[in-house]
């Protein structure tokens, strides 16, 4: 049976490399966007698993100088940021919502793409997939305006009807999207929360380092 090459650069990367985005991930959440008008002027997005940027640097440009993108990965960017640009090198488990409301106050729009380094092992990686959405779920809960939305990547498996619900409890309406861009062997799959109207309790508190400048 013939196998997906990786190796191999596809049109989705040779087109983010040619328009100059960090990753072919951008046109994910470029389709979303344009489908479902999820960022606009002004908005103040705080976008979790960031790195290496393509999502900050389309919502950066979407929101404009009014806006806000606030990005959060364990990894480094690697590149200077824009004037409406903010960036958090921490883990998710640790990042206090508390300490994130203090910082740049609540948020319009809460993005998730945190993917953990896959195994191979379709279960574990569906798991520790689910753990992280839980918390980017959880973190919305404090930071999240209500009437905000939140687009989360999951990959499939056994907890992922269970989270499907839990959205449909937190959001207005919470559709499931799989975007062009993503591969289609991939169990990927996002969830769009529209006006969000409950919060959540319990988290983490340490603060992590702040950075609105290169290095
Ligand atoms: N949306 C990004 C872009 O457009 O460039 C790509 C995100 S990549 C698919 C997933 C990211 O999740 C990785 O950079 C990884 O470091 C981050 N991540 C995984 N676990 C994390 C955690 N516990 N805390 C913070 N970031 C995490």
């Amino acid at each position: 049976m013939a196998r997906a090459d990786y190796t191999r650069p596809d049109f989705y990367a040779r087109k983010a490399k040619e328009k100059g985005y960090a990753a072919r991930s951008v046109f994910k959440l470029e389709e979303l966007d344009q489908k479902e008008k999820l960022i606009r002027p002004g908005a103040r997005v705080l976008d979790l698993g960031a790195a290496p940027g393509s999502w900050m640097q389309y919502t950066a440009g979407r929101v404009g100088p009014k806006g806000l993108a606030v990005g959060v990965d364990l990894q480094e960017l690697g590149r200077p940021l824009q004037p409406n640009e903010r960036f958090l090198r921490a883990d998710v488990f640790e990042l206090s919502g508390e300490d994130l409301l203090a910082r740049f106050g609540n948020f319009t729009v809460v993005l998730s793409d945190l993917a953990p380094s896959t195994m191979g092992d379709k279960s574990t990686d569906h798991f520790r997939s689910m753990a992280l959405a839980e918390r980017a779920l959880e973190l919305c809960g404090r930071v999240l305006k209500p009437g905000g939305d939140f687009l989360v990547k999951v990959f499939m498996g056994a907890d992922f009807e269970a989270f499907v619900r839990e959205m449909r409890r937190r959001f207005r309406t919470a559709k499931l999207k799989k975007p062009k861009s993503s591969r289609a062997m991939s169990r990927e799959i996002y969830i769009l929360g529209r006006e969000f109207i409950r919060s959540s309790a319990g988290e983490g508190t340490r603060a992590p380092k702040e950075r609105n400048s290169d290095g």
